[in-house]
């Protein structure tokens, strides 16, 4: 039996980077996995295939988030393949934005579009669905609380809105015993950061910034969001998780 056995997970953006690895680590310790993705359909079935070769159970879910309806699109999908939720987590979301002097309108309403209404609607139109005792988590980013890179501020305004939502969203659900945590990871390697980290000295700046001393891998922040998820995360809640190995020190 695994700590989350008989629950259900809804990972958004799990077909690749670091929602695929908490929908991994979420189907490993037991729980039934959504595997929403956006437009790569192909990376969701891998990232399904991986969970049922683990042991585990899943099935991909699509819809591409940023547009009017996504939400009930989305739970309008989820609906044919599951009874409820337990466990929803926030993770789809466009990775970085033009700078002030370069980011246009259209630019910046759709990383707010992508990475706080759709988690915002999400819950919202959600919340029928999810379970007392259920969990929230929002992936943030260590962004939010340092302006080290001010070239990304509409994205790191972003994560600054979706901790707001974190923070009072917990009050919200507080009395369901519903915890809501927002999880801020550092530089993790993945598609959205191949170019920062392409080259020997890029990389080696990003592991730098790290106290300790490397580059993060989705595994290390899937085992923070999978403990908020288990029983033992059930005290903490309106919390903002620093997983940044350290960057912020
Ligand atoms: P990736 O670019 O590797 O993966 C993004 C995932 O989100 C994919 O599954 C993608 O689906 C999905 N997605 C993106 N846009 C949409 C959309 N409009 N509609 C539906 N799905 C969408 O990202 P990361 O794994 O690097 O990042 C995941 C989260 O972690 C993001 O919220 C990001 O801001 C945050 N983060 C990442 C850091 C990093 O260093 N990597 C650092 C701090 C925070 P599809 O495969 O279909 O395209």
């Amino acid at each position: 039996m695994g700590a989350l056995s008989g629950r259900t997970a809804l990972v958004t953006g799990a077909s690749r980077g670091i929602g695929r690895g908490i929908a991994e680590r979420l189907g490993r310790d037991g729980a039934r996995v959504a595997v929403h993705y956006g437009t790569n359909e192909a990376a969701a079935k891998e990232t399904v295939a991986a969970i049922e070769a683990a042991g585990g159970a899943a099935f991909p879910l699509g819809v591409e988030l940023g547009r009017p309806g996504d939400a009930e699109a989305l739970w309008a999908e989820f609906d044919r393949h599951a009874d409820g939720v337990d466990i929803i987590v926030n993770n789809a979301g466009i990775g970085t934005a033009p700078a002030l002097e370069e980011i246009d309108e259209a630019e910046f309403d759709r990383v707010f579009a992508v990475n706080v209404k759709a988690p915002h609607f999400i819950v919202q139109h959600g919340l029928t669905r999810l379970r007392d005792g259920g969990r929230v988590v929002n992936i943030s980013s260590g962004l939010a609380r340092t302006a080290v890179m001010p070239d990304k501020m509409a994205y790191a305004m972003t994560k600054g809105a979706l901790d707001v939502f974190t923070r009072d969203l917990s009050k919200v659900l507080g009395p369901r015993g519903i915890t809501v945590n927002s999880v801020a990871p550092g530089i993790i390697a993945t598609d959205n950061t191949a170019g920062l980290l392409g080259t020997e000295e890029g990389r080696a700046q990003a592991a730098a910034i790290s106290a300790l001393g490397r580059v993060g891998a989705p595994a290390d922040v899937a085992d923070v969001v999978a403990f908020l998820a288990s029983d033992g995360g059930r005290w903490i809640t309106g919390s903002w998780v620093d997983a940044t190995g350290g960057s912020l020190t």
